[in-house]
């Protein structure tokens, strides 16, 4: 039986997650459509298991880099499988901001999904391999990464900092403007 809701405007989305709610309306049906893309472009069901998702209205944390206003309150946000052994992350700095590209291997590999190319991810390791870009896909429909957080390590503690697994669509809608709507 599915967790129940934490607002009657939150829609179940059937992930392997805590709490597997997303807010109606963009973020839902945003989500729902990108899990398809990327099933049928990487070739495997990548979204079907998430780190995180929705989180409570009274959610707080005291992880380095967890924002007391969180987008996952809003219901418009996403963690994805950070143990997924199909991630690739790609370091990019832009603007003084640290943000992550992150690769799908693509399954199968000898198929003709994703693009042949050979990335160095953020831990300096080099992978050659059939990947998709999973944050393209993910910008094409309205869902956007965020930059690390400053003081961001690669290990230990500060880790959670480097937020490269998170994704937000919020369709515009402030941090108080969601919690109105979902919750009002
Ligand atoms: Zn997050």
């Amino acid at each position: 039986m599915p967790p129940k809701p934490p607002s009657p405007k939150t829609e179940f989305m059937d992930v392997e997650v805590g709490m597997p709610f997303l807010r109606t309306g963009v973020p839902a049906d945003q989500f729902r459509a990108l899990r398809q893309k990327v099933n049928a472009e990487a070739g495997f069901d990548f979204l079907s298991k998430c780190a995180d998702m929705m989180r409570s209205k009274n959610f707080r944390s005291s992880k380095p880099g967890v924002a007391v206003k969180s987008r996952h309150q809003c219901g418009d946000a996403f963690d994805y499988n950070i143990e997924s052994p199909a991630t690739v992350v790609v370091r990019e700095d832009a603007g003084g901001h640290t943000q992550f590209r992150t690769y799908l291997k693509c399954a199968p590999q000898d198929g003709n999904l994703g693009v042949l190319k050979t990335v160095t991810d953020y831990r300096g390791k080099k992978v050659k391999a059939r990947l998709y870009d999973f944050t393209e896909a993910a910008g094409s429909l309205g869902w956007h990464r965020i930059p690390a957080h400053k003081g961001w390590t690669k290990t230990g503690k500060n880790f959670s900092k480097m937020e490269y697994w998170h994704y937000q669509n919020t369709e515009g809608k402030s941090w108080e403007e969601a919690m109105k709507f979902l919750y009002s």
